[in-house]
């Protein structure tokens, strides 16, 4: 889980300032092809500016969630948090506000799998985050549920979300339940393209420090043994030829 958090403190449902004792998780989607969290916060460098004026930190909202899922400023995947988690959200339209947090998964036009997988994994992870946080059984009877079940529950509004959608990508509620519960008994496993996606992300991180020994490698550039960039990203074989190509090279 990537966690920022941005709580909406303009928003009357934070204003409200009521608080609740977290007996549940509510899975929402947001129901318009937007996968950007700047779309629904002020945002900042890490997360993305909203420059359309239409994030809910503002008065006059009749809803807000405890967090949204969806992409960042960098295009990669994370988690914004929103309201308190201990704080009474206006996010099912319904009972199940006096008992469960509630979060959106901002959608994108539904069909992307790759992007499914990335939120959907990131769901998890909050979810699991939160159900270790409050002791929560994501396995017991209606404790982890997406708004379409609240409904059939009678705790929620006729929403959809999240069952327009996850069906589409192989997925049900009890998936995301048993997911969670996996991610808490630590035995989630990490498929194959779920690792090369962590391993560019790991690289991305690494190639965005600040190299550790600056005025060697500014020597290094100089010499034209290498571009200077990426200082702490990983070297394949071919950089390490190139490089080893240069030194030969210098004039001694
Ligand atoms: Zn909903």
């Amino acid at each position: 889980m990537n966690l920022y958090k941005q709580l909406l403190t303009e928003n009357d449902c934070y204003k409200a300032g009521r608080t609740i004792v977290p007996k549940g998780v509510m899975v929402h989607s947001t129901g318009a092809n937007n996968p950007w969290v700047c779309r629904y916060v002020p945002g900042n460098d890490a997360l993305g500016y909203n420059t359309g004026g239409n994030h809910w930190n503002r008065a006059g909202f009749s809803k807000c969630v405890h967090a949204f899922v969806g992409k960042l400023a960098d295009g990669t995947v994370g988690t914004v948090q929103t309201l308190p988690w201990t704080m009474r959200g206006w996010h099912a339209g319904g009972a199940a506000n006096n008992t469960h947090i509630g979060f959106e998964i901002c959608e994108d036009g539904l069909e992307d799998s790759g992007y499914f997988q990335t939120v959907y994994r990131e769901a998890v992870e909050l979810t699991a985050f939160l159900c270790r946080e409050y002791a929560l059984d994501p396995g017991a009877d209606g404790v982890v549920i997406c708004h379409s079940e609240g409904y059939k529950r009678g705790v929620a509004s006729n929403h959809a979300d999240v069952m327009h959608w996850f069906p589409m990508h192989g997925k049900t509620m009890d998936d995301f339940r048993a997911d969670v519960a996996r991610a808490l008994e630590g035995e989630e496993k990490v498929t194959y393209e779920e690792w090369k996606a962590y391993m560019e992300r790991y690289r991305r991180e690494l190639a965005g420090q600040e190299p550790t020994m600056p005025e060697l490698v500014a020597d290094a550039a100089a010499m034209g043994l290498t571009d200077g960039t990426r200082p702490r990203d990983l070297v394949t074989r071919e950089e390490c030829a190139v490089m080893a190509r240069a030194a030969a090279k210098t004039p001694r």
